[in-house]
């Protein structure tokens, strides 16, 4: 199938409470543009310098998330137009982001990244560490970040039963933190989960944002 088929196929059978990022990373800007075409806006990139490239060079209405691990001394690079960063692990790159986002007088969107596999080199956070964060004295302060909900990336396994154990362990953490600290706020409504391969699992428990690739433009060399 082509792109666009694909994204219409994605269209077509996606509950209307969840989003699609398309994950562009690796792929050509004809790629994005065939996508664009078909109607598709949120893009997601793993790379800051794949994504300062692409950006300047696609149209401006393209909603850009940024996917992977972010160090803190390229945020710079992306705070100027990145609407979702969706692996935000730490209260110094918080700050970072906020900062950022000051400068270009922008609100950034952050999702909280939990540890949700069984993998070791998975990035995230456990409850305590999310918690930590959202007690921090300073990050009650920050005024150009908004925490719009939370991201994890199951176990890559063949076993569904795991990977829905997984999701549904993210769902919880975003049900207890919803109640606990975002109880007055609708902003805290997302939970990024769910890739090409388990995606159906995700949305079953609850996803509100898959993140698909593959599945969309292909096999990444
Ligand atoms: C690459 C990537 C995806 C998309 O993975 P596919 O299996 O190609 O759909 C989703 N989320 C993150 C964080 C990624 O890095």
């Amino acid at each position: 199938m082509s792109i666009k088929e694909n994204i219409k196929k994605y269209n077509n059978q996606l509950p209307e409470k969840v989003q699609l990022v398309a994950v562009s990373k690796t792929k050509p800007n004809s790629f994005i543009l065939e996508a664009y075409a078909a109607g598709q806006r949120i893009f997601g990139e793993n790379k800051v310098q794949d994504l300062a490239a692409k950006q300047p060079e696609l149209p401006s209405d393209i909603i850009w998330h940024f996917i992977g691990h972010l160090q803190r001394n390229k945020v710079k690079f992306i705070a100027p137009f990145v609407n979702t960063i969706h692996a935000v692990d730490s209260i110094r790159l918080i700050k970072e982001i906020n900062k950022q986002a000051v400068i270009n007088n922008r609100i950034i969107n952050c999702l909280l990244q939990f540890h949700i596999a069984e993998e070791e080199t998975k990035f995230g956070l456990n409850m305590q560490e999310a918690e930590e964060i959202l007690n921090n004295e300073n990050f009650k302060t920050l005024q150009n970040i908004k925490i719009t909900g939370l991201m994890g990336m199951a176990t890559f396994t063949q076993n569904n039963e795991q990977i829905r154990k997984e999701f549904r362990n993210l769902k919880n953490y975003f049900t207890q933190l919803k109640s606990n600290y975002f109880s007055n706020n609708p902003e805290f409504s997302e939970i990024s989960m769910g890739m090409s391969g388990d995606y159906k699992i995700a949305i079953e428990e609850g996803s509100t944002m898959i993140r698909i690739g593959t599945d969309i433009f292909g096999a990444r060399g």
